[in-house]
């Protein structure tokens, strides 16, 4: 059976209540600043390109809850954005090396996984294999910072 996965940012109601309010749910203002190129978007799952207005808010991405649900820090755009609408793995973040963190349904975390560039796409897949894994992120090596969530698409 073909596992169809979907790719998860920061939910576009979290983001029009944040940008709204002017702070994040964790009470830091929503200070915008301009881009240069490549900060990862966790709104639009792309790299900024040079210019654009985005800001730092911190996210809770775990959705199971739990005391591994982390807080930490993400690059939005500033402003209201398309979002992401893709439905395969976000390209700009293919040929980046990532640390894929398996989660069960209960929030609990299972076996880490380095991906190197270019190798994502393919653990991930491994990955789901396994039934008892419920969500995956996809995480920044060196700073640990969530890029993205993974999760099997609803039948
Ligand atoms: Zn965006």
């Amino acid at each position: 059976m073909i596992t169809e996965l979907e790719f998860v940012p920061v939910p576009p109601a979290d983001l029009d209540r944040i940008r709204c309010n002017g702070h994040d749910d964790f009470g830091h203002r929503v200070i915008p600043r301009t881009s240069g190129a490549g900060a990862p978007l966790r709104c639009c799952l792309r790299l900024s390109r040079e210019g654009e207005r985005i800001a730092l808010i911190s996210h809770r991405p775990s959705s199971l809850g739990g005391p591994y649900a982390e807080v930490g820090p993400v690059f939005v755009h500033a402003g209201r954005c398309p979002g992401f609408a893709g439905s395969s793995f976000p390209a700009d973040f293919l040929d980046r090396q990532a640390v894929l963190r398996p989660y069960d349904a209960a929030g609990q975390m299972l076996d880490g996984v380095l991906a190197e560039p270019g190798e994502s796409e393919g653990e991930l897949k491994r990955l789901f294999d396994d039934p008892a894994v419920a969500l995956v992120q996809v995480r920044n090596v060196i700073a640990g910072c969530w890029n993205f969530s993974v999760r099997r698409r609803a039948a």
